[in-house]
């Protein structure tokens, strides 16, 4: 029995849309940790979460390792036809210039923003900015210190003397972890002056299905649950962008000049509707998912060693499925920050490095892309592969 009520709208979840199978469960840094992952949908607002790790204060304090080896570390957004590599961070700074103009001076704050690579890089090219960093850990100050000077910064607790201070907040992919996004998302809006701007990403679990059963995402947010969150911290929202970057909803919303009395709009109910059918599709697809794997399992031959393309949440979630994981001697990845690196024990390769005696290769991708992404993988191409897919 569960009582749980909905983050957004405190509508009471009473529905179980998902449940993962034995004991445990992957989190969005592909650790396998004990517990099993839950989702709820609200058929109020078409939010659905996550029930809470019971160690979630810990995980943040000591396990939630996101990039920090190293100053550069990154993730790809995409690899052009080309081979040019586009990472994360820089794709998020061209996202956020083409949608806010920064007059020089802005005042803008990065809340919950770990090691904020994003300000690092703004900063490098906008240093007539005024940037400031908030987080819930004190485990990034020391990345912090190199670019930012003291007093703007703040750890646990946001200053007093920032209330009503900021031209823009920004949110780069921390509020799927927040317990309390209401209490958060009014923070943030209360930081703003008049008129400033709350710039928020989070993932769309709709074009980015891992996001549904990591055990550390709270939050898997749909347009209309976003559109009440923000209406509800007496933010107005002017676009909820689902193509600028790609798993993910851009939102740009205002801090009202005149407080006012915002009404849901006509066809909110409608798109509540759409997006529990959606989330209904992504449950049904993670049920099947694990069991497609073994059944592929069961085809390969008795003893063959195999590799996973895809050293993030997809690789690791094959795997997880697997009834001789044994089997799996390497992962193999382009991203130049993961090669070299293990995960869960196994190392991590470039493609072109793949042990000749290899023959079949399990794609470990968002299944939206994994076709295209590996007819693209020069290196595997003239090899007598086969690649067993998600979906
Ligand atoms: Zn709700």
């Amino acid at each position: 029995m569960n009582h749980l009520s909905c983050n957004v709208c405190a509508a009471p979840l009473a529905h179980t849309l998902y449940e993962s199978e034995g004991t445990h469960s992957l989190t969005s840094l592909c650790q396998v940790r004990p517990g099993v992952t839950r989702v709820y949908a609200c058929v109020r607002c078409a939010h659905h979460q996550t029930e809470e790790m019971a160690d979630s204060a810990a995980f943040y304090e000591s396990d939630y390792d996101i990039l920090v080896h190293s100053e550069e570390e990154d993730q790809i957004y995409e690899v052009k036809p080309d081979g040019t590599q586009v990472y994360r961070t820089a794709h998020q700074l061209k996202v956020l210039l083409d949608k806010l103009p920064l007059p020089p001076g802005t005042r803008i704050l990065d809340y919950g923003c770990a090691k904020s690579a994003m300000m690092k890089s703004l900063l490098s090219q906008r240093s007539d900015l005024q940037p400031h960093l908030f987080d819930v850990s004190a485990r990034y100050i020391p990345f912090w210190e190199k670019f930012i000077e003291p007093g703007r910064w703040a750890v646990y607790e946001t200053p007093a003397a920032w209330q009503d201070h900021f031209d823009v907040v920004t949110s780069f992919f921390s509020m799927e972890h927040m317990v309390r996004p209401e209490e958060s998302i009014r923070k943030m809006a209360a930081m703003l002056k008049p008129g400033g701007a709350a710039y928020c990403i989070v993932p769309n679990a709709a074009t980015n299905v891992a996001d549904f059963i990591v055990l550390d995402h709270v939050n898997h947010f749909s347009t209309p649950s976003l559109q009440y969150l923000l209406q509800g911290a007496g933010l107005v929202v002017e676009s909820i962008d689902d193509a600028a970057h790609r798993g993910a909803f851009v939102v740009v919303a205002r801090r009202a000049i005149e407080p006012e009395q915002a009404t849901l709009p006509a066809e909110f109910p409608q798109q509540v509707q759409d997006w529990l059918t959606r989330f209904q599709d992504m449950a049904s697809f993670w049920s099947n998912a694990a069991e497609r794997v073994r059944s592929q399992e069961a085809q390969l031959p008795p003893d063959a060693e195999v590799a996973i393309y895809g050293a993030g949440f997809y690789g690791a979630f094959v795997v997880s499925c697997l009834k001789e994981p044994q089997r799996v001697i390497c992962h193999l990845d382009q991203n130049i920050y993961l090669q070299g690196r293990e995960l869960n024990g196994r190392p991590i390769l470039p493609p072109a490095q793949l042990p000749a005696h290899i023959r079949h290769v399990w794609v470990g991708l968002n299944p939206a892309h994994a076709r295209r992404i590996i007819a693209q993988v020069e290196a595997l191409l003239a090899r007598p592969l086969s690649f067993l897919f998600l979906e």
